[in-house]
């Protein structure tokens, strides 16, 4: 037993409460399209979160370009964000973030969240990260209940955008990482409780093609294809990948044409590009700028390359391994192991470390199937990471870790 332990051991018993929290959030359908639905979990989030005190703020964020498949750009509107700060003039101030939003369309109903047996929880939403949102408050709620509450100073950040490349809160993340030593963010850890160390870059792009429609038979000549500029297009580009180096370009869909006896004047595709580090995401983006120019160069054809997102790569350097080699020390006094591997899926932390703020980005629940009809969360992991990342910030404000 140490100094910490009187301040985390009433933890075990929230395991209920916060479980109903989470079935609460989790009934909210909060795609990142669902503008109502967003409204809902904001004042939900709002009303949980209040128990913490601090500055409340919602954040209203620009709409976002969208390239239509007809070649149009589009605004479309995205949710709002929510902020709290706290003691923002403490010595060390630290950023915790997470997403209100889920990966499911607002076309699509939700089924309500249900206990599966084995002290699992399933439902969209549950472990992508509304378990990882209920971490944090719980987390914050020890920590404001603690005598080192007023050694460390917090924004708590929750976007609303974040499952479709988070292009509106981007300027919020690099905004708030002004001022602070550290950021936590809530993403669930991989199945087996590891965390995620490094991450690759992600940048998705579309593509609007234009050609020239003509009648098959009696004037084929006049045409220009579509689908057939498409078609050299996302061949070249997906030759681009480099699986020995960790570059990959997948083209992930494809639409267009209409029917067989008229030259296609329309297509469509969207792809992603995963890159390991910025010199080849500069590289790659070059090549696809110059194989984009030798469709627009040919006869009847124009192709338009609309970059809709883009997170840069997290490298996982010294600062940031001495910060996960402290959490496990951490996580062993309180009696379990932890550990962590590279990926290359993307979260918000990739922002975060790209504007050059140490980051932990798994901190959320353990958990699997995220962002299809079986998602789940490992209940008990609920407590385990509140505890954990409770003490971690009480150690944080006595300086036991150094940030
Ligand atoms: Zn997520």
């Amino acid at each position: 037993m140490d100094q910490y332990f009187p301040h985390i051991q009433g933890i075990d018993k929230q395991k209920e409460a916060m479980t109903s929290l989470l079935m609460h959030l989790a009934n909210i359908h909060s795609g990142s399209d669902n503008l109502p639905g967003l409204e809902e979990m904001l004042s939900a989030l709002k009303e949980a979160f209040s128990s913490l005190g601090g500055k409340q703020e919602t954040l209203a964020l620009k709409s976002y370009k969208c390239l239509t498949p007809n070649g149009n750009l589009i605004e479309t509107p995205l949710g709002k964000a929510l902020s709290i700060t706290k003691n923002r003039g403490a010595p060390i101030n630290i950023l915790l973030c997470g997403h209100m939003d889920i990966a499911f369309p607002a076309n699509l109903p939700l089924e309500k969240c249900k206990r599966i047996g084995n002290g699992k929880l399933a439902g969209r939403g549950t472990c992508d990260m509304k378990g990882g949102l209920v971490v944090m408050l719980t987390a914050l709620q020890a920590l404001e209940n603690s005598p080192f509450a007023e050694k460390i100073g917090w924004q708590v950040l929750i976007n609303p955008d974040e499952e479709i490349g988070s292009p509106g809160s981007r300027e919020l993340f690099l905004h708030a990482v002004e001022n602070k030593k550290l950021g936590l963010l809530f993403e669930p850890s991989l199945p087996d409780g590891s965390l995620v160390s490094a991450r690759k870059g992600s940048t998705n792009y579309s593509v609007a093609i234009r050609g020239k429609a003509a009648h098959a038979g009696r004037d084929f000549h006049l045409g220009s294809n579509a689908i057939t500029s498409a078609a050299r297009f996302t061949l070249a580009a997906e030759s681009l990948t480099d699986q020995k180096n960790g570059v990959t370009v997948n083209v992930g869909h494809i639409e267009g044409g209409g029917p067989v006896n008229i030259v296609p004047d329309r297509a469509f595709c969207r792809l992603n590009i995963r890159v390991k580090n910025d010199r080849d995401l500069k590289i790659i983006k070059e090549k696809l700028k110059t194989i984009a120019n030798i469709e627009n160069n040919r006869e009847g054809i124009t192709l338009i390359l609309h970059q809709d997102s883009e997170r840069p790569p997290k490298v996982f350097d010294k600062k940031t391994k001495l910060l996960f080699e402290a959490l496990k020390t951490c996580a062993e006094n309180l009696g379990y192991s932890l550990e962590w591997e590279p990926t290359g899926g993307v979260c918000d932390g990739n922002t975060l470390a790209g504007a050059g703020l140490p980051v932990i980005d798994t901190l959320g629940v353990v958990g699997g199937h995220i962002h299809s009809a079986q998602e789940y969360v490992v209940l008990s992991s609920l407590v385990d990471r509140a505890k954990l990342v409770t003490r971690f910030l009480m150690q944080i404000a006595a300086k036991e870790v150094n940030v």
